[in-house]
């Protein structure tokens, strides 16, 4: 769709300004170009051809997180999160792909086993400090300007992808009839890998059976960049595994996967074939938040005895676990604050369940962080892209943290793991930083 098609929604702005106190990007630089008022100014601009298109407008147009925080403080909610995306693609027709990106979006996402392949790389060569090599020799510059900037955000990389030691397939359940799919979404799958090993246990605990999907990335970097072909080449390869395998739900425990997952009817708006299929999965699709509260407050009891207990250490307890458990065994009850990803809480309406599944947990005091719902300066690669600019909103975010006094913070997309861990590090901050279903699946080990 080209920005002339947008014209209506686009003109819908008023020029108020009420968006600039809930944007992000507008708070860290106080710049009219960077909030939802001075990016839809120059949409229009593009429309009336007082705009032409060229470099100059790749900062306007890349530096917006697609929040979507403006629009909810937007009376006409106009959506300039989705707009700005719509005039990437257009900008990308205009004036060019980067290599970089057609690398990750042509070669690797659509790939898994590549993707794993380039991660064991990346990995070996972090670990071993091979990247700052690469990085003083001027090497990573060719992925992006910020990029050797950005390396120290990842710490560390594991050896072993997720789905190289839990293979796709199927796998038995504890449960009585729900047939659940696991989609591993990539940061999970290559970084994040202990949040992907609760995620499959708690699937376990739930489900008859749980199948581990072989699917590829979901679609949502390249839709984030504005290039819908490699987007739509994503989904379909996605959408014929979600066909192929016999199954009641599809949990993800990436909140950016589950959101864009949900998105696939949109996606398929000029295929209708492709369409129809995408809307006859759309119920089965859940957020890991939504599914394990769902599950806790809903169809499945799920009560566990001393024995089971037992046996679950015996078998599953992973390291994550293992980390909660010790924060959480202290004298006095574990501090602990939740962080809403944008994909989870504009993206999806999911709010108040990861809270409650936190105030449920043993020896843990919730405590709520103040813009909790502001995004972390993540958002997919942003922080690579624009370093600075995503570390003024992150050091935003690291103050109310800290004010929290938190032991631990708690959040449901890996993007936004990493983005939080780097700040806690850098801020010389001791919270330590969970995913949800590392939370649920510490409950797991408890005796109720
Ligand atoms: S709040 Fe909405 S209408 Fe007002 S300036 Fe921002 S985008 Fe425009
Ligand atoms: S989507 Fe977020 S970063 Fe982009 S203009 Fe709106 S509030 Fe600002």
């Amino acid at each position: 769709m080209t920005v002339s098609a947008n014209y209506d929604a686009i003109a819908q702005c008023n020029k108020c300004g009420f968006c600039h106190v809930a944007c992000p990007i507008f708070r860290a630089t106080g710049h009219e170009s960077g909030v939802a008022r001075g990016r839809l100014a120059l949409l229009r601009g593009i429309i009336e051809e007082r705009v032409e298109w060229n470099e100059d407008m790749e900062d306007p147009l890349f530096t917006c997180l697609g929040c979507g925080a403006c629009t909810t403080n937007c009376f006409g909610s106009v959506p300039t999160a989705d707009l700005v995306l719509n005039a990437r693609a257009e900008y990308l027709d205009n004036v060019g792909k980067k290599p970089a990106h057609r690398l990750l979006f042509e070669h690797l996402l659509p790939y898994p086993k590549r993707l794993h392949a380039a991660a064991k790389a990346v990995a070996l060569g972090k670990n071993s400090g091979a990247s700052k090599v690469a990085n003083a020799l001027g090497l990573l510059r060719i992925f992006g300007r910020d990029l050797p900037k950005a390396e120290g955000i990842v710490e560390k990389l594991p050896m072993s992808s997720f789905r190289g030691t839990i293979k796709p397939g199927q796998y038995q359940g504890q449960g009585e009839e729900l047939k659940i799919g696991y989609f591993v979404g990539c940061g999970v799958d290559v970084i994040q890998v202990e949040a992907g090993r609760a995620t499959f246990e708690s699937l376990k605990k739930i489900g008859k059976s749980v199948t581990v999907l072989d699917n590829c990335c979901c679609g949502l970097p390249p839709w984030s960049y504005g290039d819908v072909g490699n987007t739509t080449l994503l989904a379909e390869k996605n959408l014929k595994v979600f066909t192929a395998a016999d199954l009641d739900v599809i949990v993800t425990d990436c909140s950016s996967c589950a959101s864009f997952l949900k998105k696939y009817p949109k996606v398929f708006q000029d295929d209708p074939q492709n369409q129809e299929l995408a809307d006859q999965k759309l119920p089965m699709i859940k957020d890991v938040v939504e599914f394990l509260y769902a599950t806790e407050h809903g169809t499945v009891e799920h009560k566990r005895s001393s024995e089971e207990v037992s046996s679950y250490h015996d078998s599953h307890a992973a390291v994550g676990t293992e980390a909660v458990q010790e924060v959480v065994s202290g004298d006095r009850p574990a501090v602990v604050t939740y962080h809403d990803p944008c994909h989870a809480v504009r993206g999806q309406g999911i709010k108040s369940e990861g809270r409650e599944i936190l105030k449920s947990l043993p020896n843990v005091e919730f405590k709520e962080m103040a813009e909790a719902d502001w995004c972390c300066g993540g958002a997919g690669s942003y922080a690579l892209t624009h370093y600075d600019l995503s570390q003024k909103v992150l050091d935003r975010k690291m103050k109310n943290l800290k004010n929290t006094g938190a032991d631990i913070l708690v959040t449901s997309c890996p993007a936004c793991m990493i983005q939080l861990g780097w700040g806690i590090r850098k801020h010389g901050l001791k919270t330590r930083i969970f995913h949800i279903s590392e939370m649920t699946a510490y409950k797991e080990t408890v005796p109720q």
